[in-house]
């Protein structure tokens, strides 16, 4: 058993069905929870809007503080640094003259490049990091074929997955947490500390969600009971017509086979199947499509490489969309809505990218970077994969 584990928090702030935390508290008689706010997180991309948005940045605030709550309660305590995580985990972990780093593996290339440069800083001080791969449902090695001949379409996929499903199992929640005697927890960030005026925020907020594990369970154990449970059609549940679980999902405030198993297990067999299941297997085809094919996402041609489509870079046009001012008062309402509250629906989405993509011919990397920054639920694969398909540049 090693004696002491430097855990880094990422995209995964949860204590329950959380597979690398669950690992190290089975390895160390020491754990270090840390997380650290990355200040280039919230710049400002060049379209003068911020690559986290006040919003955004105020639910991860909130997400944060309910992970250090429950830490607390479970006799421990969650290390809160800003800066650099490359640099600050590596420094913490010589520090504390750990053994390992634990954390979770993410895929976008931002994310990917710094865990190489931890990787390298860790290797000069003789610490080892342990990645763990956190966000599928579904074990990369219980795929039915490699990800490099991954399907090029959703229904194939699904097709190919459903004679032999394997979702991953739950993984025990720790039941105490136990840190060095000597420690600087450090203080949890406001929006200023984060480069973020709070008058970014909008002047009006309404309807968005609050960070936070407690949350994210409260919202899937009402949808279980008053949806699935008295098998109520999930089209027809008006308030419901999306959970929102998308928003806790996207920092791990709750795992997706965490949502999974506890909707499958009170479905009976009645009905058909909750169409949150198929959306979270789209979400895996996603996830694993990102993977795949790295940063050709991000690009204007997109994982198709269709390099002959051009894109208008008109940023007058550009400024009409976001500032919710186009000749389209439907396009205006959605582009508001998403600004006050930080989430819009699946077909408000859609709308709003065609609109950009089929009657502005705008670059549509544009509106995905905008997207970026105010959604609440923002997942790089998700996202990005999205705009991609919209845009008729990326898988079907
Ligand atoms: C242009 C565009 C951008 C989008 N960006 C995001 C994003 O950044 N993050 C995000 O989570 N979803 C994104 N979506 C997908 C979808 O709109 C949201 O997931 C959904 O509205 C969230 O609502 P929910 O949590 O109530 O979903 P539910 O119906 O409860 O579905 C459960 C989960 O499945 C996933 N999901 C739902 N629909 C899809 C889909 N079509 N493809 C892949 N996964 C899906 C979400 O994680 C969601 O929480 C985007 C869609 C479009 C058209």
């Amino acid at each position: 058993m090693a004696r002491r584990i430097i855990y880094w928090f990422r995209n995964d702030l949860r204590l329950k069905d959380n597979q690398a935390l669950s690992a190290a508290v089975g390895s160390a008689s020491e754990i270090i929870p840390v997380y650290v706010f990355d200040p280039r997180q919230f710049e400002k991309t060049k379209l003068g809007f911020r690559r986290t948005g006040a919003l955004r940045a105020r639910f991860l605030i909130e997400s944060v503080a309910e992970l250090r709550k429950n830490i607390r309660q479970k006799g421990g305590d969650l290390l809160i640094r800003t800066g650099k995580p490359e640099e600050i985990v590596a420094k913490l972990a010589e520090d504390y003259n750990a053994d390992y780093v634990y954390t979770s593996k993410e895929i976008a290339p931002q994310e990917t490049r710094i865990e190489s440069s931890l990787s390298k800083n860790l290797k000069t001080a003789n610490v080892d990091i342990k990645l763990f791969w956190m966000d599928t449902m579904i074990s990369a090695f219980d795929l039915p074929f490699p990800v490099s001949k991954l399907p090029s379409g959703f229904s194939e996929f699904e097709r190919l997955l459903s004679n032999d499903l394997k979702i991953k199992d739950q993984f025990p929640t720790p039941e105490a947490i136990t840190l060095p005697a000597d420690f600087e927890a450090g203080a949890i960030p406001g929006l200023p500390e984060l480069g973020i005026d709070p008058k970014e925020l909008p002047g009006e907020i309404s309807g968005a969600s609050t960070g936070g594990e407690t949350h994210a369970l409260a919202v899937l154990k009402e949808y279980v009971a008053q949806y699935v449970k008295k098998d109520i059609a999930y089209a027809s549940a008006e308030p419901l017509t999306d959970t929102r679980l998308s928003d806790w999902l996207s920092l791990g405030c709750i795992s997706a086979s965490y949502i999974y198993r506890s909707v499958k297990t009170a479905q009976s067999h009645a009905v058909t199947e909750d169409p949150i299941i198929t959306n979270l297997l789209k979400r895996e085809f996603l996830h694993w499509t990102l993977l795949r094919f790295g940063p050709r996402m991000f690009k204007p041609s997109g994982v198709k490489h269709h390099f002959n489509r051009r894109w208008k870079n008109d940023n007058a046009a550009f400024e009409k969309w976001i500032n919710g001012q186009t000749e389209s008062q439907a396009i205006n309402a959605i582009i508001q809505k998403l600004a006050i509250t930080g989430f819009i629906t699946a077909a408000e989405r859609e709308s709003a990218a065609q609109y950009l993509v089929d009657d502005l011919d705008i670059n549509w990397t544009w509106g995905a970077m905008y997207f970026e920054s105010l959604l609440l639920d923002y997942e790089a694969s998700v996202n990005w994969g999205r705009w991609n398909n919209i845009a008729g540049v990326g898988e079907d």
